[in-house]
Formats: structure tokens, C-alpha cells, sequence
């Protein structure tokens, strides 16, 4: 995942590209390989803080017994050999970021935004957006919406807009816990509110935690928030309430909750094109969406007799390819060739 980070893309800059495609589940990352083979460079953009969608988020540890040529392959082991597969063609990954606008330009390319205020340019755009982007679960407090975006986060997008802040993290995942540890430092003082004594996050997590309880660094309580306090969308105080029933205030100017996520399809429906309950029709032999220049592969995607399965995302991103090449440069010659066999195709994998 290091070589990731290296390659992760973090400015808010304009990023222009033939193909940007926009979620980084197991079906975009394999689009990657698809069009670099016909010399196509790709951005990818999710809004996970990883790649690998809903094998990565919902399943990294379970098996998977039906990817061609793996009898059994962990929802994360998939994710880590198609990292690997697609790396001679060196991705830009742009991640915790939701693509929010989809709109043509006057010279036929696309513009898209998101909501990190980044802006993509490209002839051609993959939509590979499975069930939808995973959004974070609002937890049942009264009135949260009032601070949310300003003193209310549901992830970290820069650190610095902590920095000398009462922080309050609320949660026992790992999410919860790796921002304690991140965030102690920078914080003028930062309390973990969990619902019980035992975590769900990764035992080194929890230890190093411990830690800087035990060294004063950190507090901790067992309950659940129950009521905030503030005016103008600025948090100044949380509500706490205990098994027992008592309540306390915490003073707090920032609350980071962590209750999961969920799919929603987002923005997604948006963007002008015909949708069939929640998925974007295609033809099946280019797998285009009622615009032209912009396809929908994997779970978002629907055609008669389609099956919600990796393997049929695979396919689906290398016919996608061949047409995406036709756009992008309409003057080349696309010759179909074997990876087995061509020269060519292996010099661009880096394994000749
Ligand atoms: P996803 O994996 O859903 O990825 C889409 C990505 O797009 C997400 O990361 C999302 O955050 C991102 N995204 C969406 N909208 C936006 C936006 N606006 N901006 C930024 N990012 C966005 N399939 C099999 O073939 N075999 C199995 O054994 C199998 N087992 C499964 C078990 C479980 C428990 C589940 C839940 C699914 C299983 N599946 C299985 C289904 C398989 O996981 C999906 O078919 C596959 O993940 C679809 O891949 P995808 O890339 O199309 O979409």
C-alpha cells in the first residue's frame, strides 16, 4: 500500500487525463490494465480512503471461489494482485475524495469535480461506481445535522483542521482508533467515547491506545453522545450518556463519529443520464450510457441477463476499452493482439 501512497494524489489541482474512471472497486482497477494495454493512461477516484470498493469494505477476509483461475482468493488478496496487475501502468489514485459533477465541456471532453475541490479534464469517463459511493453513517444524535461540515466531520480530509482542537472520536473500529493515535498529537485535547470496554479495532491499535491513556495523553469514556452544544454550527460542548444513565458534558470544538458506512448511489444520479432503478443502462457491446464518450462496467451497470459478478465487470472493462480507445484517439489502429504473444503488450507490462 506504500507505493500507493507515493502514488496517491493529494493538491487540489485541475488533474487532465484521457480516461478518468470514477470508483476504485475491483472492476475500475481492472479497466486500469484493459486500457493502459491500448496505451490509455487512467485516474481513478473513490471515495474510500482505499481501493478495492466493496471487496475491500465489506469483505477483505472473506473467500471469494469464483475469479477465473484463483479457486480461492480473500476480498483483500483480490484486491492486492490487481494492484500489482495494473501497476507497470501507474494509475493516479485520488482517494476520500466523492466525484460530485459530471459535465460536458464545449470541446466535447468532460469536466468533474469533487467534493475535495479537485477538478478532472477527459475525453472519455468510466463510471465504475458499483452500488454507489460508501457514505458514513450519521449517528442517532438530535440536531447533528447543525455541525456537520464545519465543527461535525465524518473523515479527515486535512489534519491541520484539527490542530489545537478539544477533539472528540466517537466509535471502537478501527477507523476510531487510528485517528486517536493520528490526531493525539496535534490536539489540544482529545477524548475517545465508545459504547463499551471492548474494541473492534486492530489489538495494536487498541494497545497503543491504552498507552496514552494510562500516560495521561487521552481520555476515555463508555457510553453513547446524547445531545451537543454550540451555536452557529460551532460545537462547544457533547453530551455523554452512561449504562447507568448519567449524563456529562465534554467540552469539545470538533466530533469525528465512526459508525460505518453505507452505499448510497450518490451524485451519481446527477449527471443527466437514463437510469433504471438506481442502475445506468448499457449496450453490451461497448457498454456506453445514453451519453456518449461515457461507460458504466460492474454493479452499477444494467443489460438484459447481467449478473452482478466480478468476472462479468472484467469483460465488461475490456469491450469498454476498445471503444474508450476510439475516442480517444480516433486516428489509431487498433490491432488485437495476445499479452501471451505480443512483444509489444509485454514491453508496456515491463516483463521483457
Ligand atoms: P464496487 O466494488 O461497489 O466499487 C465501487 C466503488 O465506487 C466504491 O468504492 C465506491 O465508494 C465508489 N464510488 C461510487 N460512487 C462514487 C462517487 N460518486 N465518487 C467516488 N467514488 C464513488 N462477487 C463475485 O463475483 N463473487 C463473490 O463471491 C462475491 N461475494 C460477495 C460477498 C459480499 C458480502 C458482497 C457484498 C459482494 C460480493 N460480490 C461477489 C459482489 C462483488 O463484490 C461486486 O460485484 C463487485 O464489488 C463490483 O465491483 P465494482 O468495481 O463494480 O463496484
Amino acid at each position: 500500500m506504500n507505493d500507493l501512497t507515493m502514488n496517491a494524489v493529494e493538491a487540489t489541482e485541475v488533474i487532465e487525463k484521457d480516461v478518468v474512471i470514477v470508483g476504485a472497486g475491483p472492476v475500475g482497477l481492472f479497466a486500469v490494465f484493459e486500457l493502459g494495454l491500448l496505451d490509455i493512461g487512467a485516474a481513478l477516484i473513490d471515495i474510500l480512503d482505499k481501493p478495492g470498493g466493496q471487496c475491500a469494505e465489506l469483505y477483505p477476509e472473506k473467500p471469494i471461489y469464483d475469479i477465473p483461475g484463483y479457486p480461492v482468493v480473500t476480498g483483500d488478496g483480490l484486491v492486492e494482485k490487481l494492484l500489482e496487475q495494473i501497476k507497470p501502468f501507474n494509475p493516479t489514485f485520488h482517494l476520500s475524495r466523492m466525484v460530485e459533477t459530471l459535465v460536458r465541456q464545449p470541446d466535447g471532453r468532460f469536466k468533474l469535480t469533487t467534493d475535495a475541490g479537485d477538478t478532472f479534464i477527459a475525453k472519455v469517463v468510466v463510471i465504475a461506481a458499483g452500488g454507489g459511493s460508501f457514505q458514513p453513517k450519521r449517528p442517532p444524535v438530535p440536531g447533528i445535522e447543525a455541525y456537520e461540515g464545519t465543527s461535525v466531520r465524518y473523515a479527515v480530509r486535512r489534519m491541520e483542521d484539527f490542530r489545537d482542537h478539544d477533539i472528540l472520536i466517537v466509535g471502537g473500529g478501527d477507523s476510531a482508533l487510528d485517528w486517536t493515535l493520528n490526531l493525539q498529537p496535534l490536539a489540544k485535547s482529545l477524548t475517545l467515547v465508545h459504547r463499551r470496554e471492548e474494541f473492534r479495532a486492530a489489538p495494536d491499535s487498541v494497545n497503543k491506545m491504552r498507552a496514552l491513556l494510562d500516560g495521561g495523553k487521552i481520555d476515555f469514556q463508555i457510553g453513547q453522545v446524547s445531545g451537543l452544544s454550540g451555536n452557529d454550527g460551532q460545537l462547544t460542548a457533547a453530551t455523554v450518556k452512561a449504562k447507568d444513565g448519567s449524563q456529562s458534558d465534554i467540552a469539545c470544538t470538533r466530533m469525528l463519529p465512526f459508525f460505518g458506512l453505507t452505499m448510497k448511489l450518490g451524485p451519481v444520479a446527477e449527471w443527466g443520464l437514463n437510469l433504471e432503478e438506481n442502475l445506468i443502462p448499457v449496450d453490451t457491446e461497448k457498454f456506453e450510457t445514453s451519453e456518449p464518450g461515457i461507460f458504466a462496467i460492474g454493479d452499477i451497470n444494467t443489460y438484459p441477463g447481467k449478473l452482478k459478478l466480478i468476472l462479468c465487470g472484467f469483460h465488461e472493462a475490456a469491450l469498454m476499452s476498445q471503444a474508450a480507445a476510439r475516442i480517444v484517439d480516433p486516428d489509431k489502429r487498433i490491432v488485437f493482439q495476445y499479452t501471451t504473444s505480443s512483444s509489444s503488450l509485454q514491453k508496456k507490462l515491463g516483463v521483457i
